[in-house]
């Protein structure tokens, strides 16, 4: 299985760049995404990588996704993304895999519109959850399998874990969860409580009732939810019977909804420790991009280069939490969002090489 597949996603000039007339810098050709910015369309003043570093910068992914015009007919719209990666992830997850779905870009460049989406447009996880109960179904009276769904939802917020979906420990409270690590299993968060689930209207439910729970309320501070991470886990247990005897696997898709990667307006110590979780995320990936193409396992000799990778999961809580879901028996998928408009070229540019770093 391909260790890790990346897209990139841009998504229509919003108001306000229409207001600053704005131009639209990111062009893409099939697989290939390209930012072409002249030195005048940079703002004076606005800190970031790549300000001296105007002009033309190419970079291609196994997916390039062109949502800028919805009239043009390269337009992609949801269900084409979840034809390519959200199938996958099913596919993989009815195997006994586990799957990682996450987006990564600055805030408003369309995280949640490609995660989650709305009423009328569907996104990823709707249609990933649709999907899973669907087959579900279908499976139940074709092999007689019997299948058990629950779901746990929690923050990551100052590299502390808080269970969205419990009322014994409200975010703020205490000092968070603990992660651990079992020899066999993988790593777990202890006490975090799980929600079987029957359909999709009971998963809307339970992620209406985390998502108020958010360090968000509990600040009263509205942008504070771009600040921390999230993860919606469901976990999918399928039990069929050999020779008499009941098999039973179980898989864990995370569905990641990553703190905005811009670095402006968060405090001293939320950047840090955005920093960090994102950064490891970023280096953990590349090592498993690397290692698929040397042909080698995790932290172990690769094929016939013999390089030793060791890949940093403990670094972060989020990269450790989601190890046994990144990379290597898993289905990985990165989606990168980002503005077309010129006035983002720094962030956007780094956006794209993050990216790149992950193929
Ligand atoms: P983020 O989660 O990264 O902060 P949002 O998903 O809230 O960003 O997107 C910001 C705005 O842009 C929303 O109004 C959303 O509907 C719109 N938008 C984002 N991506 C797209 C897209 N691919 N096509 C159309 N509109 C989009």
């Amino acid at each position: 299985m391909a260790s890790v597949c990346v897209a990139v996603r841009v998504r229509p000039l919003n108001e306000r760049e229409k207001e600053m007339s704005a131009k639209v810098i990111i062009h893409m050709d099939g697989s290939t995404t390209s930012v072409h910015c002249n030195k005048k369309h940079i703002p004076k003043g606005i800190p970031g990588i790549g300000l001296t570093d105007g002009g033309r910068h190419s970079f291609s992914y196994d997916f390039s996704y062109d949502s800028t015009d919805v009239r043009s007919p390269n337009f992609v719209p949801q269900d084409k993304v979840f034809k390519d990666l959200g199938c996958d992830v099913l596919k993989a997850v009815f195997e006994g895999y586990n799957a990682c779905v996450f987006a990564y870009g600055q805030t408003g460049s369309g995280k949640s519109y490609t995660m989650i989406g709305s009423p009328g447009d569907l996104g990823l996880i709707p249609r990933i959850c649709d999907g899973l109960f669907c087959q579900i179904s279908e499976k139940d009276q074709v092999d007689g399998a019997s299948f058990r769904t629950e779901v746990s939802y929690l923050e990551i917020y100052n590299e502390r874990v808080q269970d969205l979906l419990t009322t014994k420990t409200g975010p703020g409270s205490g000092s968070g969860l603990h992660l651990r690590e079992h020899p066999k299993d993988g790593p777990y968060v202890q006490k975090l409580s799980t929600h079987l689930v029957q359909n999709y209207t009971d998963i809307e439910e339970l992620m209406h009732a985390g998502n108020a729970k958010r360090t968000t309320a509990s600040t009263g501070m509205n942008d504070v939810s771009s600040r921390s991470h999230t993860s919606f886990t469901i976990i999918f247990t399928q039990v069929r019977f050999d020779a008499e005897l009941p098999c039973e696997t179980v898989s864990k898709i995370h569905l990641v909804d990553l703190a905005g990667s811009e670095r402006t307006g968060a405090r001293l110590k939320e950047v840090a420790n955005i920093n960090k979780s994102l950064a490891t995320l970023g280096s953990v990936i590349s090592v498993l991009a690397d290692t698929c193409v040397t042909g080698g396992g995790g932290g172990s000799h690769t094929g016939k280069r013999k390089k030793q990778l060791f890949i940093p999961y403990r670094d972060s809580l989020l990269t450790w939490l989601l190890k046994d879901s990144l990379g290597r028996n898993s289905k990985t998928i990165m989606i990168a969002t980002l503005s077309p408009a010129d006035v983002h070229y720094s962030e956007t540019l780094s956006t794209l090489r993050y990216a790149n770093r992950a193929k």
